[in-house]
């Protein structure tokens, strides 16, 4: 699959900020994944869906019709785009992540959204599960102390409440389940470029990710 480009890597690690950069930069677009499980947990918050029953899960999703406009992002037609933002959907997305109806139900959104090619996806299993077939796969990194700078920088402007030292014990929850879940975890393959963004600038990581790319 030649023109589809993924970027897989824990919070934090910049992979939005990149994937966007680089997707302007090729003419391609881009598919935020992890939008669409915000989505979702923003939608079970809302109907006051108990996260960890799979059945009232299934039952939310029935009724569940995602939309993805450019960046934007919509739940029966609401638009959630700003509201998706914040620690407590982070988390919550996280442990809704978990559950494979979830993840089934988002699989072929993310396949069809991908399949026209020309597009760089970003998430945790991008690369394993949703294109395993990607020529170009990337795996964005960085020490969790940087990362979490990176998320409360984000996060303070909407919640002011916030602390550094709370973003890093959330951030090493959220890795820990994401990375040992059963269903599609974290993972790193070997025919994914690894990089460490920790200390490279945002323009030195895309030149780096579009240096690599094979012709
Ligand atoms: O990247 P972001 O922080 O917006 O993702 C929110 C959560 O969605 C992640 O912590 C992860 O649990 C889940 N996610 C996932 N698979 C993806 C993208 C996100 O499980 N491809």
């Amino acid at each position: 699959m030649k023109e589809v480009i993924t970027i897989d890597g824990p919070s934090g690690a910049g992979k939005s900020t990149l994937a966007r950069l680089c997707a302007k930069r090729l003419g391609y677009k881009y598919l935020d994944t992890g939008a669409l499980y915000r989505a979702v947990a923003w939608k079970v918050k809302q109907d006051n869906v108990d996260p960890d029953d799979e059945e009232a899960l299934r039952k939310a999703l029935a009724d569940l019709r995602l939309t993805l406009n450019g960046d934007g992002i919509s739940v029966n037609g609401a638009d959630v785009t700003s509201l998706i933002r914040t620690a407590e959907l982070g988390e919550l997305s996280s442990r809704v992540s978990a559950k494979p109806a979830v993840r089934a139900f988002l699989f072929s959104i993310q396949r069809e959204a991908g399949l026209k090619g020309k597009v760089v996806v970003e998430g945790r299993d991008t690369g394993t599960t949703i294109f395993p077939d990607a020529e170009n796969k990337f795996f964005l990194d960085a020490g969790v102390e940087e990362r979490a700078k990176r998320r409360y920088e984000e996060l303070k402007l909407r919640d002011p409440g916030i602390s550094v030292e709370k973003t890093i014990k959330d951030l090493q929850k959220r890795d820990l389940r994401d990375s040992t879940r059963e269903s599609s975890p974290l993972k790193k393959t070997d025919d994914m470029i690894y990089i460490d963004t920790s200390k490279l600038s945002i323009e030195e990581v895309v030149e780096k990710i579009i240096g690599s790319l094979k012709k």
